[in-house]
């Protein structure tokens, strides 16, 4: 059945709306042969409730984590109004969907066209930069504009998240403190950072702050915003993080030591933290061989931190036929392509008499999942439903 055959039989089956009350009723009816992305939009809009109400500041989603519209609606339906670009494709789809919205531009190093177009067309003021050739380019292409918000982005030290950005983008302290300087004769001017993706450690924030707040008063400029970038954690198996108040006490501290200007604003801009819960993947099992599954989703898909970086996640059977058994096993998977990369060790647990034509559903994929999926070797079909259960899949769930 064609993806299209699919989502005509969704809509017979369950109404125009495409919601399904469960992803077990969807896969029963639909037995899905294709991997099928089940977003859960109540649990995106919980998630950012949750981050608007305990920030101290506002909330940028850094919508390259996941830029489903149906994602991003629900986001914004949870009180996201601001986000975090970082192409002109993004510019471009949240304005569409979002006339209101603030967009800023996060990106250190844009091409000349995409930071005219921001400007000019879709009402964005704030361009992230790390270096005086990126600043003389947005001062060209927005022809000396003086309402513009220029922010500096800090290069961090190597630190203690999964995901380490720095050596990439950063300016050095130095290069920072004169760079304020020089935007700071401008526009308005900000500082930002980013501690990496998946940093489990609170105190990085504080010694990021530190740093930001050294760098302030060597710049002796006047701070319009603070930005404390993303990186916050998720609880994936075999991870524990502490829960987010931890993070938002240590960024309160680290902020309450810096005596900042009254009227500087604090930005963060999460993106995993907000949307790993609210998608779950269902694959289905082609071939078992002892304790290693082939299914019908891999590293050129949807699971590409399941491949390079051996993550974990929640995995619940969902039997072809007949009950399932009640012992738990270790399995590791095989993705659908030809490459032998295509592998991930996992463990994920599964009830030992996991079979071939049965189906699994893999939970907190919402974040780096579908967005990084390609069309390798053909296998670049995905359907998507929307369903209204709320449980997520966690590590205890056995069989259904
Ligand atoms: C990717 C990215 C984010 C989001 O990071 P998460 O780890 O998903 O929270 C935020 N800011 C910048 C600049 C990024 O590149």
């Amino acid at each position: 059945m064609t993806v299209a055959r699919y989502h005509a039989r969704t809509r017979s089956l369950f109404g125009s709306t495409g919601a399904l009350p469960s992803v077990r009723a969807a896969v029963l009816a639909l037995r899905p042969e294709v991997p099928m992305l089940c977003l859960r939009p109540a649990k995106a809009s919980r998630e950012a409730a949750r981050f608007v109400d305990s920030f101290p500041g506002q909330v940028l989603y850094a919508v390259k984590c996941n830029p489903d519209e149906a994602v991003l609606r629900a986001l914004a339906a949870g009180g996201i109004g601001h986000f975090d670009a970082a192409s002109i494709a993004e510019v471009r789809l949240v304005r569409r969907l979002f006339p209101e919205a603030g967009i800023h531009f996060m990106h250190p190093v844009k091409a000349r066209s995409a930071i005219r177009e921001a400007y000019g067309l879709h009402g964005v003021r704030d361009f992230v930069l790390d270096g005086a050739g990126e600043l003389d380019k947005i001062v060209a292409e927005t022809e000396g504009a003086s309402d513009l918000r220029l922010i500096v982005r800090l290069g961090l030290a190597k630190g203690d998240a999964r995901l380490d950005l720095s050596g990439k983008f950063g300016a050095s302290a130095d290069d920072a403190v004169r760079l304020l300087r020089r935007c700071a004769a401008v526009g308005r001017v900000g500082l930002s950072f980013h501690v990496g993706s998946q940093c489990c450690d609170p105190s990085a924030w504080e010694r990021a702050l530190a740093q930001a707040d050294a760098v302030i008063r060597a710049a002796a400029i006047q701070l319009d915003v603070l930005d404390v970038g993303g990186g916050f954690p998720v609880a994936y198996p075999g991870m524990r993080p502490p829960p987010l108040a931890a993070f938002m006490a240590a960024i309160r501290r680290g902020v309450a030591r810096m005596g900042l200007p009254s009227g500087c604003v604090l930005w963060c801009e999460p993106g995993r933290a907000l949307v790993a819960g609210c998608q779950s993947l269902v694959v289905q099992v082609q071939a078992r061989r002892g304790d290693m599954l082939f299914i019908n989703d891999g590293v050129y898909g949807t699971l590409s931190d399941a491949g390079a970086l051996a993550w974990r996640y929640p995995c619940r059977l969902i039997k072809a036929a007949g009950a399932s058994h009640e012992t738990l096993q270790a399995f590791g998977f095989f993705g659908p392509t030809c490459d032998s990369l295509d592998r991930m060790p996992g463990p994920f647990l599964l009830p030992a008499d996991t079979a071939e034509g049965d189906w699994i559903e893999i939970g907190q994929l919402g974040a780096y999942g579908a967005c990084l999926r390609t069309g390798f070797n053909g296998f670049n079909d995905l359907l998507r439903v929307e369903v209204g259960e709320p449980a997520v899949p966690s590590q205890a769930s056995r069989a259904a």
